[in-house]
């Protein structure tokens, strides 16, 4: 049978209310990572699991800190041959981050899966139970190796790239908008449709520790990645301000990631604070509010002349995972981070 690790981290799905009837004013993260496994009985049915909790918070207050403790937790956990893969339960709020965090940062092909629920485990039809459950199918399966890490949500298996929250309120939460999901999980049944083509995992050189395993040549980047940089997030809108833009450049951020409008277009103050930051030395990353498509370099040439990187497809808030750890990593030049947020 294979072996599985389930990470407890908190949110909703270990969560907590004082009548079943109750799906909002619960405490987030009260029941532990072993209460969840308790509540499942039908785990042991798909793999032998192992239970840790790392952490025991709402996923709204997830930290720097323990995104690099999880991510190094896991790169020793599947560094044993004792483990076939991992699914870590966490709150669905920041849910996305933390998994294309692990995403561009974990060294391992073994399968790694996030789920999460929008109901208390003390609600009436709660579907943490369900998800778990298939989220340890997920990482149980060797057809899902190698596709980077996955998240396991109302029977459907998203990229940690591609998923995002779309509802706040359904149980079916979760969409990858521009890509589609990768597959299905069914009653134990997993099956995917298409593979990842961004490189992510070991094909990445965002590497938090040495491991055994890594190639001499792949280490030296990574030991400049803690502790991560300042990264602010702006958004641009009717009659937008440049205050926001002012005040990380005064507090010394790095870079900015800038949600536009549409296609990544910007307000003209914010587009003039913004070509200021960049001749500062701040790095500015344009996305866009909308939730899906593509920044278009082409209908945005001035944009471009400013220096600003497109975030393609990536969402405001995954453009801030992926520019704080190329930073970290060293790369500065306009050429290397927009050749990053094209590959990965
Ligand atoms: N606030 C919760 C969290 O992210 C929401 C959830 O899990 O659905 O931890």
């Amino acid at each position: 049978m294979p072996r599985v690790v389930v990470v407890g981290t908190g949110g909703t799905i270990a969560g907590s209310a004082p009548t079943a009837a109750q799906t909002t004013g619960y405490q987030a993260g009260a029941l532990s990572v072993s209460q969840l496994l308790d509540a499942v009985p039908a785990l042991g049915t798909v793999a032998r699991i192992a239970g840790e909790q790392l952490a025991s918070i709402d996923s709204k207050d997830m930290s720097l800190a323990l995104w690099l403790q999880l991510s190094k937790r896991l790169d020793s956990l599947l560094a044993s041959d004792e483990i076939d893969g991992a699914v870590i339960t966490h709150g669905t709020d920041t849910l996305e981050e933390t998994a294309y965090f692990l995403h561009l940062t974990l060294k391992s092909a073994k399968p790694v899966v996030l789920t999460a629920a929008m109901r208390p485990a003390t609600a009436l039809s709660a579907d943490g139970p369900m998800n778990l459950l298939n989220a340890v199918s997920v990482a149980a399966a060797p057809v899902s190796h190698g596709r980077g890490v996955l998240v396991a949500f109302a029977n459907r298996i998203h990229s940690a790239r591609d998923v995002t929250k779309t509802s706040t309120f359904s149980i079916d939460a979760f969409d990858s908008p521009e890509a589609g999901p990768l597959g299905w999980v069914h009653d134990g049944r997993v099956e995917y449709g298409r593979r990842v083509e961004h490189r992510h995992t070991v094909a990445t050189p965002f590497r938090l520790a040495r491991s055994a395993a890594a190639p001499v040549t792949d280490a030296v980047l990574h030991d400049a990645l803690e502790p991560l940089p300042m990264i602010g997030l702006v958004t641009s809108y009717a009659g937008a301000s440049r205050v926001p833009v002012d005040a990380f450049v005064a507090a010394g951020a790095a870079g900015i990631i800038v949600a536009g409008t549409g296609s990544g277009s910007l307000h003209h103050d914010l587009q003039l604070a913004l070509a200021e930051a960049v001749e500062r030395g701040v790095i500015v990353v344009r996305a866009s509010r909308v939730g899906s498509g593509h920044i278009l370099r082409n209908g945005s040439a001035a944009d471009d002349r400013l220096g600003f990187i497109s975030a393609g497809t990536l969402s405001p808030y995954k453009a801030r995972v992926l520019l704080m750890l190329a930073l970290a990593a060293g790369m500065r030049e306009f050429d290397v981070l927009q050749a990053a947020f094209d590959t990965f």
